[in-house]
């Protein structure tokens, strides 16, 4: 007698697991934690604004670029006799490079630094007649200026909000907010302008930089005085 078997049917093959290409979205940029946020940081610097002494948005402009890796305080300190020696464009621009780079070199990088000021105000007088430009794509054109030292140009002599500034106190603080979990300033500054109003940005730019010097400083953030405790989960915190 013959025995059949069973014939055995193949077994399926398994289907490759998907693998999602959008990166999963941050707890830390719900809606309405976001607002949570905001609302701290209004609390707690009402009327925030930018550090640097200034008179006009070509001392702003001047006093931004000479701010990289130094004090405002240290800035404001130069500043306050560099510009009654160079009042205008004119004079910053054609001023002599050895003399300014000893006004200067209390700012440190003094020499890359005499050269973006003496360009950046020979571009504005040469072929912008004499005023700083009012866009983020003309300020991006002038020597030592990147989009920090724009947007601070932007929104605090113009108030033109075009981005958030980003700068050392503001990427730390807005990462340990779990507000961005990137670590290149434009990237950080793209997921800010995401999930920050426009109205915002501005003034919370200079909230997170109070923020970072006053309470959430680098080496030991002093979280038992921090308003913001409640709303921040980051690993970096001392309570
Ligand atoms: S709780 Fe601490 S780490 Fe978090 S924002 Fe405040 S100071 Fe910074």
């Amino acid at each position: 007698m013959e025995i059949r078997r069973p014939v055995r049917k193949p077994k399926p093959k398994k289907k490759p697991a998907r693998v999602s290409r959008t990166p999963k979205k941050s707890p830390g940029t719900d809606p309405k934690r976001v607002r949570a946020i905001l609302a701290k940081l209004d609390e707690a610097y009402p009327s925030v604004t930018c550090a640097l002494e200034h008179r006009n948005p070509f001392e702003l402009l001047i006093a931004t670029i000479l701010s990289a890796q130094c004090t405002d305080v240290r800035v404001n300190e130069v500043t306050k006799t560099l510009f009654r020696k160079y009042p205008t464009p004119e004079a910053l621009a054609y001023a002599h490079p050895l003399e300014l780079q000893q006004e200067i070199r209390p700012t440190g990088f003094f020499r890359n630094k005499t050269k973006s000021v003496m360009g950046a105000s020979k571009k504005i007088v040469e072929e912008f007649s004499g005023a700083v430009p009012r866009t983020m794509e003309q300020l991006l054109t002038l020597p030592g200026v990147a989009r920090k030292t724009a947007n601070v140009v932007l929104g605090t002599a113009f108030g033109i909000a075009a981005g958030v500034v980003v700068d050392t106190h503001v990427q730390r603080v807005s990462r340990r907010l779990d507000l961005t979990r990137q670590t290149e300033p434009k990237k950080i500054e793209l997921d800010l302008m995401r999930v920050v109003p426009r109205e915002k940005w501005i003034l919370f730019s200079h909230q997170l930089i109070w923020h970072g010097r006053r309470v959430c400083q680098a080496r030991k953030p002093r979280c038992m005085e921090c308003n913001l405790e409640r709303l921040c989960y980051s690993k970096d915190k001392t309570v």
